[in-house]
């Protein structure tokens, strides 16, 4: 499953937030791949499609897609110099898919801050400041080694050097990597140094019960939009005393709590969907009797590696896959339908699969 880790300065909530995630969580017995760990949680990602699919098909279990949320509390002011568990923790954001931000932009006498003050925009810049010493630490040691293969005037390490002090010096203006312009091939020069803040980032903006619903009026939200417009990252506006208590009820229950409070959706599904997007995932679905459920791939997978998505079998051995779209199979109302109009379609290892794509695949063992 893909990986989203929550870090932030320490009394914002990061902790509230990732026990509603764990409350929340999914079933671990349907996701025998996701990571056992206290520190993380696995969520199901919401998707209406689903549920369309199995009034269809009726199986004898629908079994949404997952994300997981891992915790990474530690992060401190002077975590790239191994202050707190700094290396640590710093190591564990090198695995993430995505970086959700937790920033505080609620008041609260009783809860005290780091700084004596709520600052959402000067915690986001201590954080990242963070992070952007990790990455200059990794950057430098890389351009020095490729300096000492230079000599012998290779034309590549040239180029590798280039791309690597425009980067370094992105981050010395204290500027992400993620907010600077790279090419596919500097991309790949750069990829192996899994640098921390060329990873999406999506903030977390924590207000408080009352501020939920009118979220946009809270000039902290407001500060911290304007912040991520210009790394263009996202921000979603949430309440994590809310979260927990949402995460204890269900069904009905959630329902008549949320619309109390004036929301249309729990803030921690806007999340995982905010997430998604951010990383340009797409879903499809395999709807079998015993089985409906959806998969997370890429944007830009072909089919075969969609079917490895499931099994690695299914990508080594693949032959060919069934494929009709969503919208077609639930205009035609079942696959026999979709089969006769034509809908289905046989397609080979070179298809790049869509959203909402049902497939079916052909492999052999
Ligand atoms: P962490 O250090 O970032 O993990 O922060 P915690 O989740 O432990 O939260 C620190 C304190 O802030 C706890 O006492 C929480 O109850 C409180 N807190 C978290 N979110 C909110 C909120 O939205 N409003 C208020 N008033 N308190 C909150």
């Amino acid at each position: 499953a893909l990986k989203a880790g929550i870090v932030g300065l320490p009394n914002v909530g990061k902790s509230t937030l990732f026990n509603a995630i764990t409350q929340a969580g999914a079933e671990a017995a349907n996701y025998p791949f996701c990571t056992i760990d206290p520190n993380v949680g696995v969520v199901e990602v919401p998707d209406e499609r689903l549920d369309k699919l199995t009034e269809l098909v009726t199986p004898d279990k629908t079994v949404p897609t997952a994300f997981e949320f891992i915790d990474i509390a530690g992060i401190v002011r002077g975590a790239s110099k191994g202050e707190g568990l700094g290396n640590k923790f710093l190591a564990h954001i090198r695995e993430v898919d995505a970086i959700v931000h937790v920033v505080r932009c609620f008041e609260d006498e009783n809860v005290t801050h780091v700084d004596g003050k709520v600052n959402p925009v000067s915690d986001i810049q201590t954080i990242n400041l963070e992070l952007i010493l990790a990455d200059i630490d990794s950057v430098e040691k890389r351009i020095d080694r490729s300096r000492k293969n230079l000599k012998n005037g290779d034309k590549k390490i040239a180029i590798e050097v280039e791309v690597l002090e425009r980067v370094k010096e992105a981050l010395y203006n204290d500027m992400p990597a993620r907010s600077i312009e790279l090419s596919d091939d500097d991309k790949a020069i750069v990829r192996d140094l899994h640098l921390l803040t060329l990873k999406p980032v999506l903030y977390a903006a924590n207000v408080s019960e009352d501020g939920v619903a009118d979220a946009d009026s809270n000039p902290y939200v407001q500060q911290v939009k304007d912040f991520a417009a210009a790394e263009n990252s996202a921000v979603v506006p949430i309440s994590a005393k809310v979260e927990a208590e949402i995460a204890e009820l269900e069904g009905e229950d959630k329902a008549m709590f949320l619309e109390e409070l004036g929301l249309e959706e729990s803030g921690l599904n806007r999340l995982i969907k905010a997430a998604y997007s951010l990383l340009g995932l797409y879903t499809y679905f395999t709807a079998g009797v015993q089985e409906v459920r959806a998969w997370t791939i890429r944007k830009g997978m072909k089919a075969p590696q969609a079917a490895g998505v499931i099994h690695t079998d299914f990508e080594r051995g693949f032959i060919r896959a069934e494929v009709v779209s969503y919208d077609d199979l639930v205009a035609a109302g079942s696959m026999g339908v979709a089969k006769e109009r034509g809908q289905v379609r046989l397609e080979g290892k070179e298809y790049l699969v869509k959203d909402g794509d049902v497939m079916h695949f052909r492999f052999n063992v």
